[in-house]
């Protein structure tokens, strides 16, 4: 049976990833530190199959020496903060999951010879003055900002992973995440999605930020975890950075008034002061996804938001 690491288990993708590895037939080691993930998200995992749950944070070098992961088949390193509510509360730890975190995961795919996808992001572009996102594109971003905590430390983890694919030739692969979606995130993570559904299932101001022209490209979280398990297992994807999102693009206010008419809610509209270095557009090229894995979603933003209010009502009911 193959043994799979995922950091950051008790967290959004990290849960769903878990659950599907599992459904596939792996064992799976989950590490988090519950920093931002909730024991919920795992609560019924070892249900599913050959689960282990361990609460531990990647960032301290007793990682090093976890009975648990001896003999690792593969390693998907997840674990950071991911919602700009929460990464401005704790940057100095988003910081550490994305730097030393990535380090000592990168470490143990070197001693066990395990395969390591490292989940880094579209923040990497930072603002871009380049669109849509092709992953030659170097990026506009700065140190100095609120946001940097994130996409600074984000950019050195694909650093330290270059030099352990380099030096070490351990097998790496680092995908660059767009904005994922679906039901599952806390109702408190922030993050557009989670806000839109929840304040319109609850009939409140659905907030949008600015005037809403800054545009996102949403991806449904079940084809985001394909394309990561895709990346595990392409060969052809070793030594590379891979965006993983879906090139559609919606502007903030769309997709407010996208989430308003589908949930059938009588909430208002309002608008609030844009939150500093908030990036303006952001769509990704996934030629290389495609090219390369075989891969693109398959979810539009119409059949994962009503999923996704489905499944936010059936827990306001609870
Ligand atoms: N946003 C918004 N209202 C909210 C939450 C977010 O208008 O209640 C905007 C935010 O300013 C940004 C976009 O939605 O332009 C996506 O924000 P999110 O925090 O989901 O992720 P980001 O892509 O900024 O990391």
């Amino acid at each position: 049976m193959k043994r799979t690491i995922v950091t950051g288990a008790a967290g959004f993708l990290g849960s769903h990833l878990c659950k599907q590895l599992l459904h596939l037939g792996c064992e799976v080691v989950g590490l988090d530190n519950l920093s931002t993930g909730r024991m919920e998200n795992v609560a019924d995992l070892e249900g599913v199959g050959a689960f282990r749950f361990l609460l531990c944070d990647i960032a301290d070098a007793a990682v090093l020496n976890l009975e648990e992961t001896e003999g690792a088949h593969e390693i998907y390193h997840l674990a950071s903060p991911a919602s700009p509510k929460f990464y401005r509360e704790m940057p100095l730890q988003t910081i550490a999951a994305n730097t030393v975190g990535t380090r000592h995961m990168l470490e143990l795919a070197n001693k066990h010879k395990a395969k390591l996808v490292y989940t880094s992001t579209s923040e990497a572009y930072g603002d871009p003055k380049v669109h849509p996102q092709h992953e030659s594109y170097r990026g506009s971003v700065h140190t100095w900002g609120p946001r940097a905590c994130y996409d600074e430390s984000k950019r050195l983890g694909e650093t330290i992973c270059y030099e352990y694919f380099k030096r070490f030739q351990v097998e790496v692969k680092v995908a660059r995440l767009f904005n994922t979606y679906s039901a599952g995130l806390r109702n408190d993570d922030g993050r557009v999605i989670s806000n839109f559904v929840n304040q319109a299932i609850e009939g409140e101001a659905i907030t949008v930020y600015g005037d809403g022209s800054q545009t996102r490209s949403f991806c449904y979280v079940d084809d985001t975890i394909r394309g990561l398990i895709r990346m595990m297992e392409a060969d052809n994807a070793t030594g590379e950075i891979i965006n993983i999102g879906n090139p559609v693009e919606h502007s903030v206010l769309e997709v407010a008034k996208l989430v308003k008419r589908l949930a059938e809610s009588s909430s208002a509209i309002t608008f609030l002061p844009l939150p500093e270095d908030d990036p303006k557009v952001r769509s990704p090229v996934i030629e290389k996804a495609e090219f390369l894995l075989g891969w693109r979603p398959e979810i539009d933003l119409v059949e994962g938001l009503t999923r996704t209010i489905e499944a936010y009502r059936n827990d306001h009911k609870k």
